[in-house]
């Protein structure tokens, strides 16, 4: 590709994310505004070369569904990847903004991802892995776009020293270390469904769950609570950071550092996310509720996404037939005006 640094002017910067951080920028010869994503590589020129050859897949996936790609370059000792500017920026973003994702979005944003993973798998045998809200875009024209999908097994290897695809939206099996499979981009679909819809991260404290699968975090205060354990509190204030809405930046902050990641010598994060990986693996799925909130077929789909045996959970294609799919295809809804509106 023709695409180098000294034709790019910041602009802004997007976000920061483990790997690496994301500007805005203008290509100045064509005045075209692009992302350009930043990614500290730790590999030797060999395999930086490889990591080039397999991010030239990215050029060819075009899908209404994926983010595009204008090509990606080295600048030592990073690799950059320009891609498509979606004005709107992520949903998680999004959500932290606005507040809970009303529920007509939710269901858009699923059709989205789920065509997105087909057209991944179907037409280049990709498998997404870092499927979450961070990583599912949307613009003022009302597209929702996936964006940092898998195409590169080098550069997810050189990533360095951190817990790559270790995140808190990974599947039961690939806790137990299993090898990925497009199912398990399909649990975390239903992870960042219910978070998306919810405002904030799906998974509840522990100790201070009954029977209530969605325990207020925040706690209430005219309520006493049990004393929770160390590790339980741990979690609480984790899932805490990650979730809620109107906590301003510092909370913001800290929360995008917990859903990354976590590196091993990170600090005090690290037991809670052991913590969180023991719930996701030991205890049911969440759910999209409470009861009642939303309609049969929503909760229904969700609940397929959230199957925790991966040979009986469904595959995308399968997804697409279910009730709530179908409508989503037929919706009328405005995404646009939608995404007006914020
Ligand atoms: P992780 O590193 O764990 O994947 P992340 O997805 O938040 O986390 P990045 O991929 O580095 O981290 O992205 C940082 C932020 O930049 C995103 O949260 C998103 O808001 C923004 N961003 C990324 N790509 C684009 C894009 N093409 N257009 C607009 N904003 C983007
Ligand atoms: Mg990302």
């Amino acid at each position: 590709t023709d695409l180098k640094n000294a034709d790019l002017r910041n602009l802004a910067e997007l976000g920061q994310g483990n790997g690496g951080s994301v500007m805005k920028v203008e290509h100045v010869p064509s005045g075209m505004v692009m992302a350009k994503k930043i990614v500290l590589i730790d590999a030797k020129p060999s395999v930086r070369k490889q990591i080039l050859r397999e991010l030239q897949i990215m050029h060819s996936c075009k899908s209404p569904y994926i983010v595009s790609s204008y090509g990606a370059f080295l600048a030592e000792p990073n690799i950059c990847i320009c891609m498509e500017f979606m004005d709107k920026g992520s949903f998680d973003g999004i959500y932290k903004k606005i507040g809970a994702i009303d529920i007509e979005v939710v269901r858009q944003v699923a059709h989205a991802v789920l065509e997105g993973l087909m057209y991944l798998y179907d037409v280049h045998r990709i498998i997404h892995r870092d499927i979450k809200p961070s990583n599912i875009l949307c613009n003022s024209l009302g597209e929702i776009k996936l964006c940092d999908f898998g195409v590169s097994g080098e550069l997810i290897n050189s990533i360095a020293h951190t817990f790559v695809g270790t995140s808190i939206y990974m599947s039961p099996e690939r806790i137990q270390g299993a090898e990925y499979s497009v199912k398990s981009d399909v649990w975390s679909l239903g992870i960042s469904l219910i978070e998306l819809a919810l405002g904030r991260f799906p998974f509840s404290d522990p100790s201070d769950s009954d029977d209530e699968n969605y325990s207020d975090l925040e706690g209430d205060p005219t309520q006493p609570s049990p004393a929770p354990s160390p590790a339980h509190s741990d979690l609480a204030k984790t899932a805490k950071l990650a979730s809620s809405p109107d906590s301003g930046r510092t909370a913001r902050r800290h929360s995008r550092r917990k859903s990354k990641g976590v590196s091993l010598d990170g600090g005090g994060m690290t037991m809670s996310i052991i913590e969180l990986m023991h719930q996701i693996v030991k205890e049911p799925a969440p759910r999209l509720g409470p009861e009642g909130r939303f309609e049969k077929a929503a909760e229904e789909f969700v609940d397929a996404c959230l199957e925790k045996d991966p040979e009986r959970r469904k595959a995308p294609k399968d997804l697409l037939a279910y009730e709530w799919m179908v409508q989503a295809a037929q919706s009328t809804f405005d995404l646009k005006e939608w995404a007006g509106t914020f």
